[in-house]
């Protein structure tokens, strides 16, 4: 018996649980080593006494564990150790009783928690601290974006503004050139020359005024049932001319006609914009050809040609606004990367699409997909 109560020492001693026994009156009678390491000595003294107990409403639970035998569990309560350092427990609490089964006084078993109470702790400090820099991120950031989209607006502002006081200038230039010629002998060549000059100018303003009113969602289609078939007829007529400087030939079969719902206007633009391009990146007595094809209630144009190419690297980006292709510097092409970009939206606006295939030096094919209408 001796050695087994000897033995039975060791262990509460040795544990690391810090163990406390109460009598029936609530007075602490016995305490482990262990509870040394958490806690002041409290021998003897009743727990009604004791700030810890009352502070964290335990007297109440170890009168009811004494008068009525009901065990409890309290976590994460808060004490100071005997160098004044925060620590945090959790008990649990049970009856003992004799041989009557009269509960004689109470057993209270406490773990050390501090480390995972304060890592606790410290992370919730570091998620307010987050969740504060997000919120202020999140404020800087709505303020950039409102800076943003107010130099947005003045930047379209300026566009719009810029095109039309740059395009009423030029076509009173443009009117006067055109008198001067009339009334002028010679020197036709260089009225010409000008007046493709001026052209292009009127182009790039005309393509910038669009491109504006198209991003700031103002640009609205004319619909009305049209012919795709003479209005590409049409096209390609009025670029005869131009391809005819570069001796460009084009080919087209006339087809029977292709009711679409559409903008004339628009479509016009978009192929003329394409043919444009195929002369303009075509080479010097090349050849355009131009295709329909009917394919499950969509018309499919193509424009082939078989002039620079476009390298595979920028194919992905042809239609993206102010995109061009370094083969364009190589060339020494003039543009502005704006016309391809109007061409999709112009494609999309009519529910169609338009890709591109191209082989460097070899040339390229640009498809328009538009729905037709059905009879
Ligand atoms: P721009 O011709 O004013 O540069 P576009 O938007 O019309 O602008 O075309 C974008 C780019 O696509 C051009 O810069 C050119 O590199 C390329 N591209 C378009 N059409 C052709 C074509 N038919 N052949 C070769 N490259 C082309």
């Amino acid at each position: 018996m001796k050695e087994l109560n000897i033995l039975n020492g060791k262990i509460i001693n040795n544990a690391p649980i810090s163990i406390i026994v109460l009598n029936k009156k609530g007075d602490i009678v016995f305490t482990n080593s262990y509870f040394k390491k958490l806690s002041k000595p409290l021998v003897s003294k009743n727990i009604s006494q004791i700030p810890f107990f009352v502070r964290e409403g335990l007297v109440h639970l170890y009168g009811r564990l004494l008068s009525e035998g009901k065990s409890f569990k309290k976590e994460k309560c808060y004490t100071t150790n005997s160098e004044g350092k925060p620590v945090y427990i959790d008990i649990v609490a049970v009856p003992i009783k004799d041989s009557d089964g009269e509960i004689e006084s109470a057993l209270s078993m406490a773990v050390d928690v501090t480390k995972e109470v304060l890592t606790e702790l410290e992370l919730s400090r570091l998620n307010d601290q987050l969740e504060e820099k997000v919120q202020e991120r999140t404020t800087q950031l709505g303020k950039i974006n409102e800076k943003l989209n107010s130099y947005l607006k003045l930047k379209s502002e300026f566009i719009a503004d810029a095109s039309h006081e740059l395009r009423t200038p030029l076509s009173i230039i443009k009117l006067r050139l055109e008198l001067l010629e009339r009334e002028s002998r010679g020197g036709v060549e260089t009225f010409e020359e000008i007046n493709e000059e001026i052209n292009k100018i009127t182009e790039i303003l005309s393509n910038l005024t669009l491109i504006n009113s198209i991003e700031e969602k103002k640009e609205k289609l004319n619909l009305a049932k049209t012919d795709l078939e003479k209005l590409i007829f049409k096209t390609i007529k009025r670029m005869r001319i131009l391809a005819e400087n570069k001796k460009i030939k084009i080919a087209y079969d006339r087809n029977k006609e292709i009711p679409v719902k559409g903008d004339f206007e628009k479509l016009e633009r978009l192929f003329v914009n394409i043919i444009k391009n195929a002369i303009k990146y075509g080479k010097e007595g090349g050849w355009i050809k131009v295709k329909i094809l009917i394919q499950n209630n969509f018309a499919l144009v193509s424009v082939s040609d078989n002039g620079i190419g476009i390298p595979k690297k920028d194919l992905p980006h042809i239609f993206d606004r102010f995109y061009r292709s370094d083969m364009c510097i190589k060339y020494g092409k003039s543009g502005f990367g704006l016309g391809l970009a109007i061409c999709k939206w112009i494609a999309e606006q009519h529910k169609g699409s338009i890709y591109a295939k191209s082989s460097l030096d070899k040339g390229s094919t640009f498809v328009v997909k538009l729905p037709i209408v059905k009879r």
